[in-house]
């Protein structure tokens, strides 16, 4: 019997220290903070100047098997181990995890905090709102949604003259460019300052982006779990002139912003990626940009909070980050590149910070290595894979698991026999880790119903299959203590390791096709991948317009292998379908799209809804977990 109280409960069983005293404790000065109330603050870029000449920590991705609806508590673990470095093994130590989105937390998934006495405090400012990252987003991604829409209107129903005349007005009767204006006429090829000497040819280039409205990517955005915002119209009012038009919401994770955040290097880096993200093509088939809408400055000005990391705290006191959190399907899934950089200047050489990858190892921890450490130049030293033995079970033939029924016995009582079936799953993914050339520690995530057998099993499969340590532990039962062994093989894994030996799985100039080619059958095992005409046009645009060397960002389902979502374990000989190519040129990746993609969830029958609500007395947060 687990008496284990519930994630909220324990979450408020520890008062979290007053903020300011953690930023003191992990090294940062009085003005690089901006507390939000007295548990979370904002810390300022400026301490990457301040500390560039110290050398960084030792850096460790969490990823974890194949999921399944059982859970394998990878944000747990992370939690779990971050404390058991900090508070057991007395090291320097950050966690830096993904803000989560207000879907899931009203819908099915519940909170993202961690689990058990290995949490983020106070898990209800964790879960909801933060600091506002996610609604600033939402508020820059629907300027940008709004200016397109705008402009269409306005090049319809004006000439060039007026068109000109309001773009560029004379203000006490002087004309003049903004910078904006100024980078657009460059794009041009228009060589000229001087806002009265544009021919009649020059204007009409100048005024009209010419936006083909069958081509527009842009959606808008809204962090709701709101699926009858899927397909949509818009311009219904008499006001615009019947340009009515079908288009769709996503959930604001989804948002190529989201992803801009979470890859962006600096303010001057973000702003140039603002400008890059691509909206539409024009009528003669080259890209729209944000920059070319005039937006790259407002939407950076809307961002300019958002770009700090969080700091917040364990229950064990340790210091944690919580910054971006991008969809890890049709975007890369990982907490932002900011705060690992800033983590690991705060932790010193000595020290440790561990990052969360979302989803299984094929999806987070391949994007981890080839999106983000490509992008952020920073070099891993040690993959910690969690796995349990109920989700192996699953992998290896285990019945289905329904939503509020209770668990079929397969995952109560010791059956050796799935579990050693469904190992070939951990394999794959000890695999997927190696071939970066990166170490690779197993955490073998203990729940009251593993047998002893079980896990010793786990445990040698893991080894057997390549894994350089695997460990049971017990982080969500007991805190960081279950998490000391775990904290003592990555220490081991990371000392006197220089990552010379980590690589990324392909090239960036090879051809699209090959780099999809390359994540399928090396990643998933595939036999081979097949590309729809739609795809294949894609492809052959993106070439033209000269994005052939973005590095892959596979949107696919994270329950399989393959396409198939059903099919569990490490099949082989399959055939991954790439259906479309899309681009997010500004965040900086190509995403294949494999079968359907949904951007914008639903809400269950029973969703979290029912069980949320404030204590009128306490003023606490009930329901969430
Ligand atoms: P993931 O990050 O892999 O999605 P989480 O860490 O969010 O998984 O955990 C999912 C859920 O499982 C949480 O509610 C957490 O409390 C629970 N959980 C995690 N580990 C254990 C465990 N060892 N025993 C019982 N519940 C656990």
């Amino acid at each position: 019997q687990d008496h284990t109280p519930s994630d909220i409960e324990i979450a408020r069983s520890q008062t979290p220290k007053d903020v300011l005293e953690l930023a003191t404790e992990v090294g940062l000065q009085a003005c690089e903070v901006a507390p939000y109330g007295s548990k979370k603050a904002k810390v300022d870029l400026a301490v990457l100047k301040r500390l560039q000449a110290a050398q960084d920590g030792k850096y460790i991705v969490v990823a974890g098997i194949t999921p399944t609806p059982l859970g394998e508590g990878k944000s747990t673990t992370t939690i779990g181990l971050c404390q058991a470095l900090g508070a057991h093994c007395n090291k320097n130590v950050f966690a830096c995890v993904r803000q989560p989105s207000q879907g899931p937390t009203f819908g099915i998934k519940g909170g993202a905090a961690g689990g058990g006495w290995s949490q983020v405090i106070p898990m209800d400012e964790f879960n909801l709102h933060l600091t506002g990252d996610i609604h600033a987003i939402t508020a820059a991604n629907n300027l940008l949604a709004a200016q397109i829409d705008a402009r269409i209107f306005h090049e319809a129903t004006q000439s060039d003259e007026a068109l000109y005349g309001r773009l560029v007005p004379a203000v006490k009767g002087q004309r003049a460019f903004s910078k904006i204006q100024l980078s657009r006429l460059e794009r041009l090829g228009i060589d000229k300052k001087d806002p009265n000497s544009l021919t009649p040819e020059e204007i009409n280039k100048f005024v009209r982006l010419n936006i083909d409205t069958n081509t527009i990517t842009w959606q808008r955005v809204l962090d709701t779990n709101d699926r009858f915002l899927r397909k949509i119209t818009i311009g219904q009012s008499a006001t615009e002139k019947n340009m009515t038009r079908s288009c769709q919401f996503d959930i604001t994770v989804a948002s190529e912003i989201m992803a801009v955040l979470a890859l962006t290097t600096s303010l001057e880096d973000m702003r140039a990626r603002l400008g890059r993200m691509v909206v539409a093509s024009d009528t003669a088939g080259n890209p729209v940009t944000a920059e070319d809408l005039g937006a790259s400055g407002a939407l950076t000005v809307l961002l300019k909070d958002a770009i700090r990391p969080n700091l917040m705290q364990t229950l064990e006191g340790t210091p944690v980050f919580v910054h971006a959190g991008p969809f890890a399907n049709i975007a890369h899934g990982n907490s932002s590149i900011l705060a690992d950089k800033i983590a690991l200047k705060l932790v010193g050489s000595d020290g440790y910070v561990v990052t969360e990858a979302g989803f299984g190892a094929d999806i987070g921890m391949e994007k981890f290595f080839n999106i983000k450490c490509r992008t952020s130049g920073l070099v891993p030293h040690c993959v910690v894979l969690v796995a349990t033995v109920r989700a192996l079970k699953m992998h290896g033939g285990g019945p289905k698991v329904l939503p509020g029924t209770p668990l079929p016995k397969e995952y109560l009582e010791e059956n050796l026999d799935l579990v050693q079936k469904g190992a070939s799953n951990l394999r794959k993914q000890i695999e997927n880790g190696n071939l970066f050339g990166v170490p690779v520690v197993v955490a073998i995530n203990k729940f009251a119903t593993d047998t002893e057998a079980e896990l010793a099993l786990v445990q040698r499969e893991a080894e057997a299959s390549g894994a350089a340590r695997a460990v049971v532990c017990t982080h969500w039962r007991d805190g960081g203590r279950g998490a000391k062994a775990l904290a003592e093989a990555v220490q081991e894994q990371c000392q006197g390791q220089d990552n010379h030996s980590f690589r990324f799985l392909y090239d960036l100039t090879l051809p699209i096709e090959e780099k999809i080619r390359s994540i399928s059958q090396k990643i998933y095992g595939a036999a081979d991948i097949s590309i729809e005409p739609e795809a294949q046009e894609q492809i052959d645009r993106y070439k033209k317009q000269g994005f052939n060397d973005l590095p892959i960002c596979m949107a696919k389902t994270h329950l399989s292998f393959t396409a198939d979502p059903t099919v569990k374990g490490a099949p082989t000989g399959f055939t991954i379908p790439v259906s479309q190519v899309r681009a997010s040129v500004g965040a900086g990746f190509l995403y294949p799209i494999v079968g359907t993609m949904s951007t914008m969830p639903g809400l269950p029958t029973r969703p979290c809804i029912y069980d949320i609500d404030l204590n009128l007395e306490t003023g606490e947060v009930e329901g969430l977990f």
